[in-house]
């Protein structure tokens, strides 16, 4: 039958991919899949075929899912649409609600909120407190208590996290652990060689590394990951195939990348350790052998006027995000720490003078001389 006008233009052929032998990945930015005939739908159902439908699985949100579970030595893995929404449903998949959450008191932002606010009106409490204390955390312990959630590195303070001291708490006590390792990324460290039962990512952040797509990725063990797919599928928080096929990009390279990256900012660090306009440097020593990763966080001296510092910064650009390849600034007090009450901030050290550096892959000393001649412009 010779087609008409209109179903021609929506049915040209399209080349079979699957026989093709791309060197790269296709796109398989399709929302859903095709059947032969009945029989071949039943399939799916039947366990036989992998794809249905892009919510529930799409070849490039798998690629991502099982390319991080794989360089994290985890069991298994589900991408999702943000780094938020792979937190939520990692935490739906295993706390109920009138169960209990205790949450390392320095957080990121986004996941104080998701955690204090969101949580709390599903019914699921969270205690706050300090994670360098072991004393603390089993304090904090109740009945109900089901996960430990932290960062394995925090933000802004670059804090390292004991996690086998937050682990041997879960085992004692029958709880889980959940970890946070967008900072440190699995070329740094591996959360689930501790015995972490889930580990998120962020991979808007290293593991994207381009600054160009919002993702995040939930690892861990096989049945926790089964739980949390359905409520990745359920409640709509799954990544579309061309974000998942850019993060995939961004993991081939992000061994070469955190190598730069973690050289530039301990060279970084060290210069501004002798900065007489620098109060104070964080950046961990005690991550990896690899590296340290590529946060540095000052606290400049009152005698610097930080208006004047962020506007002269020349190429270093002002970004509320991190880990792109180029080098970016961020401001805590009116940024990812915003939302946090104040009394809490400076208890946690997150002080007026407190710049966040995302180091890139540029030049070491283009870095460091950016830094240095913006700290002497904006000095009072
Ligand atoms: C950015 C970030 C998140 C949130 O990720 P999104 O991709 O923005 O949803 C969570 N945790 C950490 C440590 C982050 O840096």
């Amino acid at each position: 039958m010779t087609q008409r006008f209109n179903t021609k233009t929506v049915h040209f052929q399209a080349k079979d991919v699957a026989r093709n032998m791309s060197k790269a990945q296709p796109i398989y930015q399709t929302s859903a899949f095709t059947f032969k005939d009945l029989d071949d739908m039943e399939s799916f159902y039947q366990g036989e075929k992998e794809y249905l439908y892009s919510r529930f699985g799409n070849p490039n949100t798998d690629d991502l899912g099982k390319g991080v579970a794989a360089v994290e030595e985890a069991e298994d893995g589900v991408a999702t649409s943000s780094g938020m929404s792979a937190i939520l449903a990692g935490i739906l998949a295993v706390v109920k609600p009138g169960e209990h959450v205790i949450a390392s008191e320095d957080l990121y932002g986004g996941t104080y909120q998701l955690l204090a606010v969101e949580l709390l009106n599903l019914g699921i409490e969270v205690s706050f407190v300090s994670f360098e204390n072991r004393e603390e955390i089993k304090n904090a312990i109740q009945p109900t208590t089901r996960l430990l959630y932290t960062e394995s590195v925090t933000n802004p303070l670059l804090r390292v996290e004991n996690l086998q001291m937050v682990q041997a708490i879960a085992e004692e006590f029958g709880l889980l652990s959940m970890i946070d390792n967008t900072f440190a990324t699995p070329f740094l460290l591996q959360p689930t060689k501790f015995g972490a039962d889930l580990v998120i990512h962020s991979a808007t952040k290293y593991i994207g590394g381009h600054s160009d797509v919002t993702a995040g990725v939930l690892v861990g063990k096989k049945e926790l990951i089964e739980k949390a797919r359905v409520k990745v599928v359920s409640l709509g928080c799954n990544l579309s195939p061309f974000e998942a096929w850019l993060a995939c990009r961004g993991l081939k390279t992000l061994s070469i990348r955190m190598e730069r990256q973690s050289k530039n900012a301990l060279a970084l660090a060290t210069a501004l350790k002798t900065n007489e306009d620098v109060k104070k440097v964080y950046y961990p020593t005690e991550l990896s052998q690899k590296g340290n990763g590529a946060m540095v966080s000052i606290e400049l001296n009152s005698s610097v006027d930080v208006e004047k510092f962020f506007q002269s910064l020349g190429w270093i650009k002002i970004a509320p995000t991190l880990a792109g390849v180029e080098t970016t600034v961020s401001y805590p007090i009116r940024t990812s720490h915003r939302t946090i009450p104040d009394t809490v901030r400076e208890k946690l050290g997150i002080t007026n003078g407190l710049v966040r550096i995302s180091v890139g892959i540029e030049d070491e000393l283009d870095i460091i001389e950016t830094f240095e001649s913006a700290i002497k412009k904006a000095k009072g």
